[in-house]
């Protein structure tokens, strides 16, 4: 059977702050962004005696205003029981431990992106390591840019309001009841160490976060904190994972863009455009490049400041992927930059 082209029920997205019905008892809340990606999708599951929250928004004016009028009304019908974040980043959990601490409710999430954000949290206090400065000098990255990356060091915490002292735990294949029907926890990895997704069967509904976007491809990054990893590997795992478990007929309520069906081609559309980046980077590594001097070849647009460590994390995710299958070789010189040849 031939994977079907996406299709988008929705043509239109609820209105900023509004509940939005998308089938019984599951509500789709928007929520804006300040930046180029000017929204974020999260979800809210009714049960009789309260509320679950799927992912909070992130820390600013705005989305607290939006939600201290969306929450006066919620809890004038019955509490917010549980708020889950998919993964640690801030648009996704920004006001999390607002909405916690407001709410009385508690904070699930996957081990990792719990314990990921509160280093994070807590790395935000200092000044840039040298380790991750070298990190980024090894890619190639000149002085002026080395100091922008010093200058931002730490503005993680300046996207989220805090974390929550504690957590509850969320597992590959764990089962939660919401209103009679049964969600299952899907965990992804790439793009974030362990994302989680929720898919109910019945309802025939994947909540998924940033781990399938309908027409994004979320950022698969190598981060100074784990200078050896291959994240790519882990996505193009991933993709295939939720291809086996997703049925064709499948809502997807990503966390970016409209509502969807046909996961399979899209999953398909991810790992392809992955493939063809590697292709190319191995193609162009006849002779020895640094890590940006991939950049113009798999990067439509310039990378300018405000893009050059996701730049540099996702060319260091493909690199290495390559050196993983045993198709590229790496040295480092005597300045500390690393020199990247095909095999
Ligand atoms: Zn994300």
């Amino acid at each position: 059977m031939t994977a079907s082209k996406p299709q988008y029920p929705y043509s239109k997205p609820p209105e900023l702050g509004v509940l939005r019905e998308i089938a019984t008892g599951v509500y789709w809340l928007r929520m804006p962004l300040p930046f180029k990606l000017d929204h974020i999708n999260l979800w809210v599951l009714e049960e009789d005696d309260g509320w679950t929250i799927v992912d909070t928004g992130l820390a600013t004016d705005a989305t607290t205003d939006l939600w201290e009028s969306l929450y006066k009304t919620m809890s004038s019908e019955k509490p917010i029981k549980r708020i889950i974040g998919t993964h640690m980043h801030p648009d996704h959990i920004g006001l999390a431990a607002w909405l916690c601490r407001r709410s009385g409710a508690d904070l699930w999430m996957s081990r990792s992106e719990y314990m990921y954000c509160r280093i994070l949290l807590e790395d935000s206090n200092r000044e840039a390591p040298d380790e991750a400065v070298a990190f980024y000098h090894a890619a190639g990255l000149n002085e002026e840019q080395l100091n922008y990356y010093r200058s931002k060091f730490g503005a993680f915490s300046s996207l989220i309001r805090g974390m929550p002292t504690i957590y509850h735990r969320l597992k590959d294949n764990d089962t939660l009841t919401v209103n009679n029907h049964q969600w299952q926890i899907v965990m992804g990895e790439g793009h974030s160490p362990e994302h989680a997704c929720l898919f109910c069967p019945e309802l025939e509904l994947f909540i998924s976060g940033d781990q399938l976007l309908p027409t994004i491809s979320s950022n698969v990054s190598v981060w100074p904190i784990e200078p050896l990893g291959n994240p790519l590997k882990d996505w193009i795992s991933s993709c295939h994972k939720l291809k086996s478990i997703i049925p064709e007929n499948t809502l997807v309520l990503p966390s970016h863009g409209l509502p969807f069906k046909g996961a399979a081609q899209r999953l398909q559309k991810l790992t392809d455009d992955h493939e063809r980046d590697l292709q190319i980077i191995h193609e162009n590594a006849d002779t020895p490049k640094r890590v940006v001097d991939f950049f113009p070849l798999i990067f439509k647009s310039k990378i300018t400041h405000s893009t050059l460590v996701l730049a540099t994390g996702e060319s260091y995710a493909h690199l290495h992927c390559l050196i993983d299958r045993g198709m590229l070789s790496v040295d480092q010189d005597e300045h500390g930059v690393n020199w990247y040849q095909r095999i």
